[in-house]
């Protein structure tokens, strides 16, 4: 069967998304050759993207993360749209993603799961005040809550545990698929990458640029780049 047949045999299709549906947004993938681990820095971003450096280095984190993690200017490509098409035509159930940048929203989708959160959502550690992405782009060095509080990004740093309910409901959606999609993941990210085990349904597709620990297990691999491959797919 090709990607085009089995999706228009499903109901109830899920996608679990990760870097790689985001680099031909211009985004770049944190994980691969060119990505963000193989720039100079005099601190590795594993480290400047931990809960402890977040605690220690506020005016160190936020200056990385404002100049690498905000990229507000991207916008969605083919794989955003199509989902969105997807998921109006009733096709698609939930999109799960490792992604924080806002995109799948951006692009019309309504049921996204953000394992590692959004750049878009920010609370107070003091007061749990919740605060917009403008706050964080204003001027200050370390934003701060109107009770005087530091204000944090709700992204999952390093060293932080994944949301119950968000978990809970990517399980929820990939235990009830009757599709799963993986794409643009190397699925080396755990607890994120373990929640492919839970699915039970009839068609397993990977799109992925490079191998991964999972192609043996699914019906259909395709080494290609993600809104391409999906560009091409008929909603209806
Ligand atoms: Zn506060």
């Amino acid at each position: 069967m090709t990607l085009q047949q089995m999706i228009s045999a499903s109901k109830s299709i899920v996608f679990f998304g990760g870097a790689g549906v985001s680099t031909e947004s211009g985004i770049p993938d944190f994980r691969s050759a060119d990505g963000l681990y193989h720039q100079k820095y005099d601190v590795p971003p594993e480290t400047l993207l931990s809960h402890g450096y977040f605690l220690k280095h506020t005016k160190e984190f936020y200056r990385f993360y404002r100049e690498k993690m905000l990229c507000l200017g991207a916008k969605p490509n083919d794989a955003h749209f199509k989902l969105a098409q997807l998921e109006q035509a009733g096709r698609l159930k939930a999109v799960v993603t490792q992604n924080i940048d806002g995109l799948h929203q951006l692009a019309g989708s309504k049921k996204v799961y953000e394992l590692h959160g959004s750049v878009y959502r920010n609370h107070c550690i003091s007061c749990g005040k919740q605060y917009g992405v403008e706050k964080i782009l204003q001027g200050e060095e370390i934003p701060l809550c109107s009770c005087g509080g530091v204000i944090k990004p709700d992204v999952v740093l390093y060293g932080e545990a994944l949301d119950d309910r968000t978990v809970a409901g990517a399980v929820h959606a990939i235990s009830n698929s009757d599709m799963l999609i993986i794409a643009g993941t190397s699925l080396a990210v755990y607890p994120a990458a373990g929640l492919v085990q839970y699915f039970n349904g009839n068609h397993l597709v990977l799109i992925n640029r490079d191998p991964t620990p999972m192609d043996c297990c699914c019906e259909l691999v395709i080494r290609d780049k993600v809104g391409e491959v999906l560009g091409q797919i008929t909603a209806e």
